[in-house]
């Protein structure tokens, strides 16, 4: 039997417990939530992690293990260590998925996998916001119509600073009139990478069945298909496959090439 994908569902778990209007929709946590509707897949095994635990659930032990990455951020970005951002992206680089939502635009870990600011405009008015399914083939958008809608979400709109996407599988509109870039695939190095918009703190995003559709989707598209160690090395072959012919050849200077002492 196929091994089954394990998850790791990453939250920061800060607003839940600092504000009671966030607290009143994630009693227990975003991530929990995440964890529970991705649990239905029965070839998923899940597991949580939180930034307040050691090494922010994210040991070495752990990752080695996981096989996509989930993450949910917002308000403690910075509290998240550099050395286990260089831990989360080695992993990627050997394979791992990483799926980014909402807010973790600004997550260390994004911006260092991407390299740009990752920097977006942004309105919270319970705004209708409308998924437009913009590559209806692409795996991750199995299941959907054209296009799915949130009845009240925080506004994101362009320009999104990310570099152009391997493929943009969604983009949304606003009731205000922004658009956005709204579901973004890359790869890096034998990682897979995936960006979702929605999931604002005070919205009851995560338990519209859509928005989970497009999770677990994303999970099976993300997951390694091999893993590759030792990604950080670049080793010199000093004895090659094949012998290589001693050629007594000498560059003198520019376009000048010499043999035996003589000019070619
Ligand atoms: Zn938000």
């Amino acid at each position: 039997m196929k091994d089954k994908i394990h998850v790791i569902v990453w939250n920061e778990f800060v607003h839940e417990k600092e504000h009671e209007a966030v607290r009143a929709v994630y009693p227990d946590g975003i991530h929990r939530v995440i964890a529970d509707f991705l649990g239905t897949d029965k070839t998923f095994s899940l597991g949580t992690a939180t930034l307040d635990q050691p090494d922010h659930g994210l040991t070495e032990e752990r990752l080695a293990t996981c096989d996509v990455l989930i993450w949910w951020g917002h308000m403690a970005h910075d509290k998240v260590s550099d050395s286990i951002v260089d831990r989360v992206q080695k992993r990627i680089l050997e394979g791992m998925g990483l799926i980014v939502l909402h807010s973790g635009h600004y997550s260390k870990i994004f911006r260092r996998m991407l390299g740009t600011t990752c920097s977006l405009k942004w309105r919270e008015a319970e705004e209708l916001e409308r998924i437009w399914v913009v590559e209806p083939s692409h795996p991750i958008a199995a299941g959907l119509g054209q296009y799915f809608e949130i009845p009240y979400e925080e506004m994101y709109g362009e320009r999104f600073e990310i570099p152009a996407p391997d493929e943009t599988v969604f983009l949304s509109w606003f009731e205000g009139g922004e658009v956005f870039r709204s579901g973004c695939c890359w790869t890096r190095g034998h990682g897979r990478i995936f960006y979702f918009r929605p999931g604002h703190e005070t919205y009851p995003t995560y338990y519209q069945k859509e928005v989970q559709t497009v999770i677990a989707n994303a999970v099976h598209w993300a997951a390694p298909r091999v893993t590759i160690t030792g990604v950080e090395n670049s080793p010199n072959i000093t004895v090659p496959l094949s012998p290589i012919q001693k050629k007594d050849v000498h560059f003198a200077k520019a376009g000048v090439i010499q043999q035996g002492g003589k000019n070619l």
